[in-house]
Order: C-alpha cells, then sequence, then structure tokens
C-alpha cells in the first residue's frame, strides 16, 4: 500500500498558520511579525502545534 508522505500534509495544514493566544483564532500567516488577530486585534500569536497522538 502506497504511503502518503505524512510530514508534507503536517506542513500544509500547520505551516504558516499560527494561533491567537487570547481567543485562539487562527490565521494563515507568512511568519509571526506583524502578525495581528483578526477577531481581537491581539498580536499575541503562536504557531499552530501539531495534534498530539495518543
Ligand atoms: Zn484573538
Amino acid at each position: 500500500m502506497a504511503k502518503i508522505k505524512d510530514s508534507d500534509a503536517e506542513e500544509r495544514m500547520y505551516k504558516n498558520v499560527f494561533v491567537c493566544m487570547k481567543c485562539n483564532a487562527k490565521r494563515r500567516a507568512k511568519s509571526k511579525e506583524n502578525l495581528l488577530c483578526r477577531k481581537c486585534g491581539s498580536n499575541n500569536m503562536r504557531a499552530k502545534k501539531k495534534a498530539a497522538k495518543k
């Protein structure tokens, strides 16, 4: 069975995605610099983490 490269899919899903630490709104951006939350205007953003495997 052919296996899709998981890392590729993960990169597409999580790369350049940032989450607002205040309201958890997600934003796609090239970098964290000068990134403001669209919802609350906060610049307290973090990179989206990969979903934890259980
Ligand atoms: Zn926000």
